[in-house]
């Protein structure tokens, strides 16, 4: 036994279709199709809910990110920051 989950995973579409979905990034003929299979399927419809939760925190903290001060995100993000004891060596 290698400890793989004993539930069965529905195969008919990767995390990165149900992603996608959700995103309302596929054409009108897919989303259709995926709309149906989800009403058939407790597995993908477990798999979008947890995908929309997921990029409902990655919206939110994204809203957070852009909120801040563009000095503080120079700084944050700034690799070339050399700290104070290295300048008084040098
Ligand atoms: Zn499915």
């Amino acid at each position: 036994m290698t400890g793989v989950p004993l539930e069965i995973r529905c195969r008919r579409y990767s995390d990165d279709d149900l992603e996608l979905y959700l995103m309302v990034r596929l054409n009108a003929e897919i989303t259709r199709e995926i709309d149906e299979h989800l009403l058939l399927c407790g597995t993908c419809r477990r798999t979008v809910e947890e995908l929309d939760d997921f990029l409902r925190l990655l919206r939110i903290s994204l809203a957070e990110v852009a909120e801040l001060p563009p000095e503080q995100l120079r700084r944050e993000g700034d690799v070339s920051f050399t700290p104070d004891w290295r300048v008084r060596e040098a």
